[in-house]
């Protein structure tokens, strides 16, 4: 009897997603990941306040369409966001199973989102753009082969609509650009070299001090 030939593929759970992020030295939110309420305030308080708790769920992938992200947490709502978090969870999704509560430090900047992808006709690319209404009604995004040579990734960051803002208005500083360039090339190195389907950071957080992932996703 042939074999049925199964493709599956699946989301890489946090903390595998961590290693790999680290050993290509991309910078990733510092976090924590919560199996009890105590652990959370324990975690919490290493990283620092305000901190930003997320549900840890294979069945939850957009987490703040689930009630699974809360921003801003000081030290005393730690425990009861705990439990919030898994009661709005459930309610949603009674089926969906909770691994537990990912605990990060807060970040502050520009959103950007930044991916890597199998397109059927160019083959690996690049992608990066500015996250929240830009992304999703501008589709301000641009993209590159990869593996990018370094004066394309700064071209692509130029080509955004929305560049200036990354340089600054109104009085604003400009974020690090060295940081994001430097970023997304070690994005594609990351994408190169692993058996990876789809990887998505969004958002990466970017500053005149650098930049920092806070959200990414792998699928394998
Ligand atoms: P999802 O994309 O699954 O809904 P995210 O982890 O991206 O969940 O969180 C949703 C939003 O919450 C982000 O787009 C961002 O605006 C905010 N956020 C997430 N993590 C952080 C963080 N570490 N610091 C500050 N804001 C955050
Ligand atoms: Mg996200």
């Amino acid at each position: 009897m042939a074999k049925t030939q199964k493709t599956s593929s699946h989301l890489v759970p946090p903390a595998k997603t961590e290693l790999l992020l680290k050993k290509y030295k991309i910078p990733y939110t510092k976090q924590a990941v919560a199996g009890t309420e105590e652990q959370a305030v324990a975690h919490a308080k290493k990283l620092g306040f305000p901190v930003v708790m997320k549900i840890i769920s294979p069945q939850v992938v957009h987490k703040s369409d689930a009630g699974g992200v809360v921003t801003d947490v000081a030290q005393e709502n730690v425990a009861p966001t705990f439990h919030t978090l898994i009661k709005q969870v459930k309610r949603r999704n009674p089926k969906a199973q909770i691994h537990g509560v990912l605990l990060q430090q807060q970040a502050s900047g520009r959103e950007l989102i930044v991916g890597a992808k199998h397109d059927p006709t160019f083959g690996p690319v690049l992608m990066v753009g500015l996250g929240g209404i830009f992304v999703e009604v501008l589709k301000d995004v641009a993209f590159r082969l990869i593996p990018p040579e370094k004066k394309d990734v700064k071209t692509m960051i130029r080509e955004l609509e929305g560049y200036p803002l990354l340089h600054g208005v109104r009085g604003e500083r400009s974020i690090h650009f060295p940081s994001l360039e430097s970023t997304l090339l070690k994005v594609s190195n990351l994408f190169s070299r692993e058996k990876i389907q789809e990887l998505d950071i969004n958002p990466l957080f970017a500053s005149p001090k650098g930049v920092t992932a806070a959200d990414v996703r792998i699928i394998v």
